[in-house]
């Protein structure tokens, strides 16, 4: 049932996706809102401060039947999130955000993530592949180790499928097994090394408020114009 500006949605699933972070997908319980790839839901838990809610991105596109948050446990709110089960009730606000891709532009994205920062990235680079839109898409992911990469498989799936997307993974704290799979930081220059600048590409950079902070800097420092950088950092 719609409240106001709120929506009421039963947890259809709960599935663990690496050992911090699990997928809950979610049915609404009257029509489901629409929303633009890139969006989040505010979620409010009646026992669970803030009263206003906490934000949380969509994972899923929006042609896909559930709608689906992946929650990485990181305190008291999260981590309540995550003892949900299916049947249970949760209420958010409508879909709202500006950190998409504008639908007529052609030029190549480029997204550089950090962590649970994946999240609207995801949503966004399937939607545009279930759409067959013929952007060169390439997604830059970084992690603290191998068990923390969300949506591996999802991933290699995609780019199998969709020929124009790329997917480079780095981790930063131990060495990994998969050759895929690049050891150390995510440099400025590392990233660049990947993109053509002359294309006008744009840059979709999301992750904790630091790691999207330092990146924007880093990459309008090497010349990518402020309209070509758009950030979403979690707080
Ligand atoms: C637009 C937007 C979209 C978001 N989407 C998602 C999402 O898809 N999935 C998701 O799991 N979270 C997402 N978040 C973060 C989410 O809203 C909460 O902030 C997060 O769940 C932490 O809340 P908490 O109460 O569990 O922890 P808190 O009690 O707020 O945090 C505990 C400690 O962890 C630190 N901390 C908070 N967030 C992070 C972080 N991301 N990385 C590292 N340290 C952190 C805090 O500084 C604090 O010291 C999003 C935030 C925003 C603003």
């Amino acid at each position: 049932m719609e409240l106001g500006h709120e929506y009421r949605w039963t947890v259809a699933n709960v599935q663990t996706e690496t050992p911090r972070i699990k997928n809950i997908y979610l049915e609404s319980c009257s029509e489901r809102p629409v929303f633009i790839a890139g969006q989040y839901l505010t979620v409010k838990l009646p026992d669970c401060s803030p009263a206003e809610g906490k934000a949380y991105s969509i994972s899923s596109a929006p042609t896909e039947s559930q709608v689906r948050l992946s929650i990485k446990r990181i305190g008291v709110f999260s981590e309540a999130l995550l003892s949900l089960q299916s049947g249970d009730e949760l209420i958010t606000t409508a879909p709202y955000g500006f950190f998409y891709p504008e639908p007529e532009e052609s030029s190549p994205l480029v997204f550089v993530v950090g962590g649970i920062g994946i999240t609207p990235c995801l949503s966004i680079i399937k939607d545009l592949a279930y759409q067959q839109n013929s952007r060169p898409v390439q997604l830059h992911y970084s992690n603290q180790t191998e068990s923390d990469i969300a949506f591996f498989a999802e991933l290699e799936q995609l780019t199998a499928q969709h020929p124009n997307l790329s997917v480079m993974h780095y981790v930063t704290r131990e060495q990994p097994a998969n050759d895929a799979v690049t050891f150390g930081r995510m440099t400025i220059k590392s990233l660049l090394s990947h993109v053509d600048l002359s294309t006008d590409a744009e840059f979709f950079i999301c992750g904790s408020m630091d790691f999207t902070k330092t990146l924007w800097k880093g990459l309008h420092g090497a010349g990518v114009p402020q309209h070509q950088l758009y950030t979403e950092g979690f707080f």
